[in-house]
């Protein structure tokens, strides 16, 4: 077996702020980011980059 680092990752999913799209699925990693997420990503909905939050 494989030793795997002891990591929790957790399953996101980044949806636009400003039109509540989701379009990204991601993880990331609980110990580096205890609170939501915001990242700027391309939203093809409203066609530009724009913030993209953490939900569930
Ligand atoms: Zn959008």
């Amino acid at each position: 077996m494989a030793k795997k680092a002891k990591t929790k990752r957790e399953k996101i999913i980044l949806e636009c702020t400003e039109c509540k799209n989701r379009n990204y699925n991601s993880t990331k990693n609980k110990a580096n980011d205890p609170e939501r997420l915001e990242i700027k990503k391309y939203c093809p909905t409203c066609r530009k980059t724009t913030a993209h939050k953490e939900t569930k």
